[in-house]
Order: C-alpha cells, then sequence, then structure tokens
C-alpha cells in the first residue's frame, strides 16, 4: 500500500490524479491510445492542454495581459534563460538570497548580467529573510530576483518585495499552489512542476506580457519566451504527459475548494508539526526563525545526531518516506506540499512524539 511521501520533489501527487491517470492510461478520451502516445497538435491534446490553462487561470487569478507558458528545463535553466531574456547583455540584475536556490540562481545569471546580491542572510546560516526596509533595488536593474519558499533551508517570505517599477521575478518552485497570491505584484513567476503541479519535466512560467518585448541578448529562438507565448508553448514537443496530469492536479485543487481551501490545510499541517517540535523539550529543533518557517518544507534536527539512523529506519517502516535532510543542512526534512494530507502529518508528529519518549 501506498506510504505518506515527505520528498521535497519529485514529491507526491494526490492519489485521486494517480487513480484517474491509471484509469485513462491506455485509452484516454475515445483516442484508442495513451494521452502520451498522440500528437500535441491534434485537436484532442490541444483541447486538454487549453483546460489546463484555463483551470491554473482561474485557480490564481491570472489577469489576461500576463502569459501563461507550460516550457521545459527545469527551474535550473531558467535561472539562466530569464537574464538572457529580461537584460541587456551585462545589465544590472538584483538578487535577495535566502539559500541555496537563490544562491543558484544568481550564480547562473552571472555570465549574462550583472548579478548582484543586494540581501543575503547566509552570514546567518540562511535562517531568516531580509528585513523589507533592509535593502534596496538598483534603479537600472533588469528585474529583481527571489526565492518565496527556500525548499531545502525552510526558509519563507512572509511579504512581497516591492522593487517599485523594476519588475520582479519569483522562483516559486516549491510553493507555487500552496496559497492565493497575487500574480499582478510580479512581473514573472516560474515553478518546476514536481513539488505542487505535477511530475518533472514541465516549468510552469507566468509572465507579464510587455516583458516578452524586452530585447534581451542574443539567443536562439527555443530559448525565446516570447517565441514560446506565440506558439501556444508548442515551438516544439511539450512534455504532454505531464501538462496532461498539472491538468489533473489543477481540477483537484478547484475540487477541493481552490487555493484558500488549500492554504488552510496546508497551514494547519504545518502548525502540528512545530508544534510537535517545538514542544519536545529541544529532543527536535529547527533552526528557522519563527516569521520565516516554510509551510512547504520543515527541516529539523534531533538532539543527538546518533539517533538519526534508527529514525530514519523506523519512520520509514512506518510508512512515513523520504524524511532524510539534505545534505547541506543534515538531520531531517518533512515536505508537506498539497498532495500531502492532514492525516499523513498527524502520522509523523505521532511518530515523532513516540520515538523521542523512547529514546529522550
Ligand atoms: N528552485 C527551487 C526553489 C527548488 O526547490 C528547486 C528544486 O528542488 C529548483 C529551483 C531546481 O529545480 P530543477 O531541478 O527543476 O531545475
Amino acid at each position: 500500500s501506498r506510504a505518506f511521501n515527505f520528498s521535497a520533489g519529485p514529491a507526491g501527487l494526490p492519489e485521486a490524479v494517480l487513480q484517474q491517470a491509471q484509469e485513462e492510461l491506455l485509452e484516454w478520451q475515445g483516442e484508442r491510445a495513451s494521452v502520451m502516445e498522440i500528437s500535441h497538435r491534434g485537436k484532442a491534446f490541444i483541447a486538454c492542454a487549453e483546460q489546463a490553462e484555463h483551470d491554473l487561470r482561474k485557480l490564481l487569478d491570472v489577469p489576461p495581459d500576463y502569459a501563461v507558458l507550460f516550457l521545459q528545463g527545469g527551474a535550473t535553466q531558467h535561472f539562466a534563460q530569464i537574464p538572457m531574456n529580461l537584460a541587456a547583455p551585462g545589465q544590472a540584475a538584483d538578487y535577495l538570497l535566502t539559500g541555496s536556490w537563490s544562491l543558484k540562481a544568481l550564480s547562473e545569471a552571472g555570465p549574462y548580467v550583472d548579478a548582484q546580491s543586494i540581501a543575503s542572510s547566509e552570514g546567518d546560516g540562511f535562517v531568516d529573510i531580509p528585513d523589507a526596509q533592509a535593502w534596496s533595488v538598483r534603479a537600472d536593474a533588469a528585474y529583481l530576483h527571489y526565492t518565496p519558499n527556500e525548499t531545502i533551508h525552510g526558509v519563507a517570505y512572509d511579504y512581497v518585495p516591492e522593487a517599485g517599477a523594476v519588475p520582479l521575478v519569483a522562483d516559486y518552485s516549491s510553493s507555487i499552489l500552496s496559497a492565493p497570491l497575487d500574480v499582478r505584484r510580479f512581473g514573472l513567476i516560474y515553478a518546476g512542476a514536481q513539488k505542487n503541479i505535477g511530475p518533472s519535466g514541465l516549468l510552469l512560467m507566468i509572465i507579464r506580457r510587455d516583458l516578452l518585448e524586452r530585447t534581451g541578448q542574443a539567443r536562439a529562438r527555443i530559448f525565446q519566451y516570447a517565441a514560446h507565448a506565440k506558439e501556444g508553448s508548442m515551438l516544439n514537443t511539450p512534455p504532454t504527459f505531464a501538462w496532461y496530469l498539472a491538468g489533473l492536479v489543477f481540477k483537484w485543487l478547484k475540487q477541493q475548494g481552490g487555493l484558500s481551501a488549500i492554504a488552510r490545510i496546508n497551514a494547519e499541517k504545518a502548525e502540528l508539526l512545530y508544534r510537535t517540535i517545538d514542544e519536545s523539550a529541544g529532543f527536535y529543533r529547527n533552526p528557522v526563525a519563527k516569521r520565516a518557517r516554510s509551510v512547504m518544507n520543515v527541516p529539523f534536527t534531533l538532539h543527538d545526531p546518533e539517533l538519526d539512523v534508527a529514525f530514519l529506519e523506523q519512520s520509514k517502516a512506518a510508512g512515513l518516506l523520504a524524511l532524510k535532510g539534505h545534505k547541506l543542512v543534515g538531520g531531517m526534512r518533512a515536505s508537506l506540499y498539497n498532495a500531502m494530507p492532514l492525516a499523513g502529518v498527524k502520522a509523523l508528529t505521532e511518530f515523532m512524539t513516540e520515538f523521542a519518549r523512547r529514546h529522550g
């Protein structure tokens, strides 16, 4: 039977979605073939793709002056592709650093722009976010980049950075669709699919249309967001199966009551886990400043690292998967994406309390 999967990504999908995909796997919508075996340019797949975009627009209330793109390459490729599209060669581009992923975004932009960190919490080991008043954006910056949720460090912003006329670019890979957000505050939102959207191989981008008109840098058409927008994200063969599954996830989210409803469940899940950690009399510890604690990724350490192996073995045997922390921070990490039910977090916290009782 299926276990509760706390993986940081690729992560678990809603069981109802997997079941529907299983039922439709061999013959999809009267096509007498699988959705992954038919042309992306045929009527049936185009309708499926358009429906997914329509449902996503409804979920996030995406205004008409924003394009929605279904791309490939993962967030990592777009760390490099975003500066190519939004900035002239060597132009200023500002970054807020709150963990490994924003650091990587800065470093990958290096060959294309004058990428600078304007605020960083690295000195404290990435356990907090910068104060909103502690930084300012260079007036000539092509954009301001930040990472609303740092998957490895479990650090999340409790505010949307204000960059004035400079477009705000956000790597939402690990928190997209976990709560409502105001798309109008952003110039560009991007997210790898493999946490809250669907299988890996798909990248979702929401970009204000005026930014598609920026000249950017010399690059092939395949690297031009404007070309992808013009061709309906079908400049070349898209990851059709991942796109179809993302569409099923969007429908599932609507059935759950939309993003406000899912945000309430996510808050309840995270609150339960942080409370268990905080009330463990030091047996478990999360190092992140309270205001910056992520609702999606909860890293924690055991008071004695010698217990890590036993914790991992026993939690796995209890049907709680993938709790090993990232090697950069050590200890454990529980990722609580949308597909993780409250029952999974209850099972985890009961296990943790019992483990602490036995080993404390
Ligand atoms: N950004 C964030 C916040 C992530 O969590 C990840 C992956 O876990 C990435 C970027 C990299 O994504 P990809 O492996 O799809 O390039």
